[in-house]
């Protein structure tokens, strides 16, 4: 079973998810940028690191890989193809994967990286479903298109936005608050967005996590995941100087704009 999931920061953003099993001392985590904080977090803890997951083949998700695998023997799992070393499991699309007596989906998300996979658990022993999905879904907002499309990335999102809405979800970067202020300037009348808003400044200025969101919440506050929205499709009317021909083109506006927001 799986006890605690916690959250370690690495470098000036990021989060390396920490996934805890009931009853030892083993530990999984969740795209290790860097070994050194998830070494810190396994030594003050008396932990030993038995799985690492990788969502995406970027150094931030990748750095530590090397330098974790010499010091514990876990298992690798992470998504085929991909140009990522160290690896021991390749996944892909459907394949279950079993961590502390829980079975992970894999999920392929692509649009961020082409690599891009995201892990789901729906076990119904667990308080809530759980999603692992790296880059791809953000609070708030969405990875930008480094390899992938705009309908690829819309594909993908509108997976994980099919998912139990009251699925955790665990994203690795802490964004929230300039994602909030592209959503209102995308969505100003959106009444969730506004409450979220003022919630989320008060866990940062408390220095806490805006972290894990849930599915529930990004359906109502994240443009991205709005995009047959009235409010959403005007935003991407002034963006495009014209009425946009589909959900694609709204999403493709959206995200054209938060790159140069
Ligand atoms: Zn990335």
């Amino acid at each position: 079973m799986i006890s605690t999931i916690h959250p370690i920061p690495a470098f000036s953003d990021n989060y390396i998810w920490a996934v805890s099993e009931t009853g030892s001392n083993n530990v999984c985590v969740v795209d290790p940028g860097d070994a050194t904080p998830v070494i810190q977090y396994l030594n003050a803890n008396h932990l030993v690191l038995s799985d690492i997951l990788i969502t995406h083949h970027h150094p931030d998700h990748t750095g530590g890989i090397a330098e974790l695998t010499r010091r514990y023997p876990a298992r690798v799992t992470g998504p085929k193809p991909s140009a990522i070393t160290g690896i021991t499991d390749y996944v892909a699309e459907g394949n279950l994967v079993e961590l502390f007596g829980h079975s992970f989906s894999v999920i392929e998300v692509p649009g961020h990286t082409l690599d891009h996979i995201a892990f789901y658990c729906a076990d119904t022993e667990l308080d809530k479903p759980i999603l692992f999905c790296g880059d791809t879904l953000f609070a708030a907002g969405c990875g930008r298109l480094f390899e992938g499309t705009p309908i690829m990335m819309q594909e993908s999102l509108s997976k994980l936005a099919a998912l139990d809405p009251s699925t955790n979800v665990y994203c690795t970067h802490e964004y929230t608050l300039a994602n909030l202020k592209f959503a209102l300037a995308a969505e100003p009348d959106n009444l969730a967005l506004q409450r979220r808003n003022q919630a989320e400044a008060s866990k940062r200025e408390a220095n806490l996590p805006t972290l894990p969101s849930s599915v529930e919440l990004e359906l109502a506050t994240n443009p991205f995941l709005r995009c047959t929205q009235q409010t959403v499709i005007r935003s991407a009317y002034a963006q495009l100087g014209r009425d946009p021909k589909n959900e694609v083109e709204v999403f493709s506006a959206l995200r054209a704009w938060k790159d140069t927001f």
